[in-house]
């Protein structure tokens, strides 16, 4: 028998604020909510609401930047991105796709709008989620995933409703992404009035962020963006009902039961070791843009 995982604590995004001049983004954790551990293995998620930027001959975004102990997942809704880094790779993000980039043991990036989308102008939509990593996994060398919209997985919900798998499994249907633990992320697109039950593991973390339209979910609790409903770990099932169009980002995993020691870009287990990466990113081992 399954049981329902019910809504523990509701938080609203907090005030949004610019990261470096492209991105105006509400923080749902760990800054803007106090949710600590209850989101294990996420550790931050930011949303850049639809906004429009007027054409510019300046390409808008973060100057060069260290990450090292997790992943930075960039999911663009609308508008271009364009990345650089340390290890010589670069690409863009277009509507729909998804770039999984496993910082590890260090690298060094730029996230900027893409050049042409920076030409035109227009709307930017995009979310940014820091993913832990186990311990074991801190220190590997670095990688990405770039997902392309037509790699991610679509499970059709009928009456133009749609979940896409960016990572883990929905009913049986693989995700995208590798990931280092176990987890699911699903970009869930609703038409009003749909309803459907996610099934999701018993004991795992869960949020579900309403970014755009309203939810009700389990018939208990009306999300509205921007807002993030976290669950109980026990339970299996959710119950969805689209009051209005809505966009939703399910974060459900397996908890990483270890210290934290978060320092800026930096999530590590101890104080020693955010001293060792502070002092490796100065010296240049995480190297430089060219
Ligand atoms: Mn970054």
């Amino acid at each position: 028998m399954t049981t329902i995982k019910k809504v523990a604590h509701v938080y609203q995004g907090a005030q949004s604020h610019m990261v470096g001049d492209g991105f105006k983004v509400q923080n749902l954790f760990p800054n803007g909510n106090r949710i600590g551990k209850q989101l294990s293995p996420f550790f931050l998620l930011d949303y850049a609401a639809p906004s429009y930027f007027p054409p510019s001959d300046h390409p808008r975004g973060v100057e060069e930047h260290p990450h090292r102990g997790f992943e930075t997942v960039t999911i663009a809704y609308q508008g271009s991105l364009e990345h650089r880094d340390s290890g010589g790779n670069a690409g863009k993000i277009g509507p729909g796709d998804v770039q999984w980039m496993t910082a590890a043991s260090g690298v060094v990036h730029e996230e900027k709008h893409e050049k042409e989308f920076t030409r035109q102008g227009g709307v930017l939509e995009m979310a940014q989620l820091w993913v832990n990593l186990p311990r074991a996994h801190k220190m590997d060398t670095p990688r990405y995933q770039a997902l392309e919209k037509k790699d991610i997985p679509v499970v059709d919900l009928g009456e133009g409703s749609y979940l896409r798998v960016i990572a883990g499994s929905y009913n049986g249907q693989p995700g995208a992404a590798r990931t280092f633990s176990p987890l699911n992320l699903f970009d869930v697109q609703l038409k009003a009035g749909k309803t459907f039950t996610l099934t999701l593991p018993d004991g795992y973390n869960t949020g579900i962020v309403a970014l755009k339209g309203e939810a009700r979910f389990n018939d208990t609790h009306t999300a509205k963006g921007v807002e993030i409903a976290v669950f109980e770990t026990a339970g299996e099932t959710i119950t969805i009902t689209a009051l209005t169009d809505a966009s939703l980002l399910v974060l459900n995993g397996e908890p990483i039961n270890e210290p934290i020691f978060a320092y800026g870009p930096f999530v590590m287990n101890t104080k020693e070791e955010i001293i060792q990466a502070v002092e490796d990113y100065n010296n240049g081992k995480m190297g430089h843009l060219n």
